[in-house]
Parts: structure tokens; sequence; C-alpha cells
């Protein structure tokens, strides 16, 4: 009896001490000092070193061409100011308002917002009209006024609402756009520019009713060519030279800074997913597997398009026809509520086994299963015919893509279970 509390006091020691690591990466990743895991201050290039750095502290190998694969790719990014004044209050950046991933930049100070009548905005000869006599309008002194154009969309919604902003991007061609809107901000990242600044601003910061409304504001955006690495190891097998692979994924990249003030640290999303990867990677490498060699891929640039996975399977490091299974974690920071596994229905035998091993474990409260999608970095290999998986977690953290993914709002709930559950997993697929 003794015996056996010792041993389940070491288990839970040593699941304690690799959840606190767990814990430490993931703050560390969401700090100031990573910028998001973006395209402003190298953000994305320290995340990689210090990935890179955890993959030799676990122990991990690299293959020949080393740990970084480097790709490129054209990215709408926000390095400097960004201000945004209304009738004299600042706004503040994340909460009140965004610029849109593909935002033009540009600093005009006191213009008139002119609020386009929202039936006109679904009538192009009518909004045609309107704007006619914006584009010669003058101040009192006959100075050309170039007018910001206010739609607001509170309460619009499907069609309607893709219909409107869909015009709103084609006027920015002419004119700064401002969207006032009720809905939660969940911000991107674009490939390309708008020729004028398309803002988003929430209702509570927006006083309609006001009769006027003048606008300052000042946005710093650089459309540039970017290159970002993926950094990929692996736990050898047991046995030399085997060429038989398993894969373990998740993105470290996120969505970076807004202006030098504003980042979203992307706690969730998917520094949690990192940290689960690595710790993985301890694992692996203390308990390597007889004849399979496990690999941890961690992409950059999911956030653009899943442009660092697609990256990798147009140049794998090795044939793609020696996976013998891939799983892909994103958002590992909850589970109160369980999983979701994406081409649950595309794999059902593994799926089923997924499921009976949570089963006879009881580690989470329920495995849902989805089909096939293209939300994650698991996708380009399953267009290529790798088996695989996609695992997010579920629970009460809606914070996604905005400013509060932050890493105090993790609780971490499931994260020892869910290692297990991949460990086993492991077993089953090799
Ligand atoms: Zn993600």
């Amino acid at each position: 009896m003794r015996k056996l509390l010792a041993c389940f006091l070491l288990i839970s020691f040593g699941i304690n001490a690799q959840l606190e690591r767990a814990r430490t990466v993931t703050e560390t990743l969401c700090s100031p000092e990573f910028h998001g895991r973006g395209y402003v201050n190298a953000g994305d290039s320290i995340a990689a070193e210090y990935i890179a750095g955890q993959f030799k502290e676990a122990g991990c190998k690299s293959f020949p061409q080393g740990l970084f694969q480097p790709f490129s790719f054209n990215v709408n990014t926000f390095p400097g100011d960004m201000q945004l004044f209304i009738n004299g209050n600042e706004l503040k950046p994340g909460v009140d308002y965004i610029v849109d991933p593909s935002s033009g930049g540009g600093n005009i100070a006191k213009q008139v917002v002119y609020k386009l009548p929202i039936e006109s905005i679904f009538n192009e000869s009518l909004w045609n009209a309107e704007l006619k006599t914006l584009k010669t309008a003058t101040d009192p002194n006959g100075k050309k006024l170039y007018p910001v154009v206010v739609f607001h969309l509170t309460g619009i919604k499907g069609d309607s609402l893709k219909k409107a902003a869909k015009l709103a991007v084609q006027l920015t061609t002419d004119y700064t756009v401002l969207q006032v809107n009720d809905t939660k901000f969940t911000w991107s990242v674009s490939d390309e520019q708008y020729k004028h600044p398309l803002i988003h601003v929430q209702q509570s910061a927006f006083d309609m009713s006001a009769e006027k409304h003048i606008v300052d504001f000042t946005i710093d955006a650089v459309l540039r060519p970017h290159t970002a690495r993926n950094v990929i190891a692996y736990a050898p097998a047991k046995r030399k030279k085997s060429r038989k692979y398993i894969v373990y994924t998740a993105h470290y990249d996120h969505l970076g800074r807004m202006g030098q003030e504003t980042y979203f640290p992307g706690a969730n999303d998917n520094a949690s997913g990192t940290a689960m990867l690595l710790e993985l990677a301890h694992y692996f490498v203390e308990h390597p597997m007889k004849k399979t060699n496990v690999v941890f891929m961690s992409f950059a640039g999911e956030e653009a398009g899943l442009i660092g996975s697609h990256y990798y399977v147009e140049h794998p490091l090795f044939p793609l026809e020696k996976i013998n299974f891939l799983t892909n974690v994103d958002i590992m920071g909850s589970g109160e509520d369980g999983i979701t596994v994406v081409n649950a229905t595309k794999f059902p035998a593994e799926f089923a086994a997924l499921q009976q091993i949570n089963k006879n474990e009881e580690y989470l409260v329920k495995i849902g299963s989805r089909g096939p999608a293209a939300n994650s970095d698991h996708y380009f290999f399953t267009e290529a015919g790798v088996p695989a998986f996609f695992i997010y977690t579920m629970g009460p953290n809606k914070h996604y893509h905005d400013v509060e993914d932050t890493y105090k709002e993790l609780s971490f709930s499931e994260f020892g279970d869910l290692y297990q559950l991949l460990i086993d997993f492991a077993g089953v697929v090799k």
C-alpha cells in the first residue's frame, strides 16, 4: 500500500511538474517581449528561437536541414503609431476599435465624419449620389475636405452585413471608412493593403446621436514581404534507422502587434498548444517509441492562412507517406467541456480508438466529432493524403483572436489529461 502511495505521489508530482513547465512556457510565449508572435518587432522570430531552445533542452534531434525551415510571404503590418480620436476623446486600440487587417495607413487631423445613411448602403445609385456630394465638399475656407465615411452596422446580419462590408472595402479606394458595430472584435492577418484606413469601432465608443463627429487618427500600416520559420525536431525511435513516423503539430505564431501599444497575446491560440507540443517532446525523448520516430512540428504563418504547414507539405523533410498519423493541437488551454476532433468522420477507426482510451482512462468529459475542415495546420496534410486529426479544447473561455486571449484566462483544467490521452493515442497509431 505504501509502495502504491509512493508510486502515486511520484506520478502526480511528475504531472504537476510537467504542468508547471507548460504554464511557464505558455506565459513566456504570451509575454510582451514576444509581441504576440507576429510581424512587428520580430515577434515570431523571437518565438522561433525560444522554441528551438526548448526542443534542444528537451533533448530532441534535428533533421539534417536543421531545426528551422524558412519561408516567405507578404503581410500587412502595423509597426508604429496607432491612435484614433473621436471628438477629442482617444479610443483604446483593441478595446474600442481595431483596424481592419487589410487597412491602409494614414494621418488625418480634424476631419468631419460623414454618416452614410443605412438605407443607401444597400442601394448603389443612392450611395453613389451621396458620395458624389462628398467628393466636391469644401470647408468654409474653401479647403477641400476628405470626409471619413461611417457605416453604422449594429443589428445588421447575414447577407446584408456581407454586402455592407463589401461596400466598405470598395469605398477605401477613395475614403477612410469607419464601421460601427456592437459585435465582438476578431482580428486576423492579411496579405493585402487597402488604399485608405478601414477601422472597426465599438458602438459604445461612438456616440451616434452626436450632431457632428471630428476624427483625428494616425495609423502606420506597412505591407511587406516577411520571412518566417517553422521549427521542427524529433524524438528518435529506439531502433536506429527506423523510417516510421508519427507527427504532432502546433502553430506558434499569432497575430502580433496592432501598433506599438497593443498586442494580441494568443494564449489559448496557440501558446497553449505549443506548450503541449513541447511537453510531448520531453515525454518522447525520455520514453522513445520502439520503432517509430516522433516528430514535432511548430508551424509559423498559420494565422496568415496556414502558410507554414502548407509550405512544409510542399517541402517535406522526409516522405509524407511515411507519416503513420499526424495530430495537430491548437487551443489547448481549457477542456472543461471536453475536446473536439476535426477529421473524426474521415478516420473513424482512429477516432473510435481515441474514444476507447478516453472511456477506459476517464480523461475528458466529452470527445466531440467533426468532419474535415480547413481550420488549422492539419489541413494541407490531409489534402496530401496524410491521416490526421486536429484536436481543440472546449470550455467557457471564449476569447479568440482578441486582446483578452491572455495567459490568466487559461484554466489548463484538462491539460494533464489531454497530455496523457495524446501519449496513449501514439501507442495506437504508431
Ligand atoms: Zn490557432
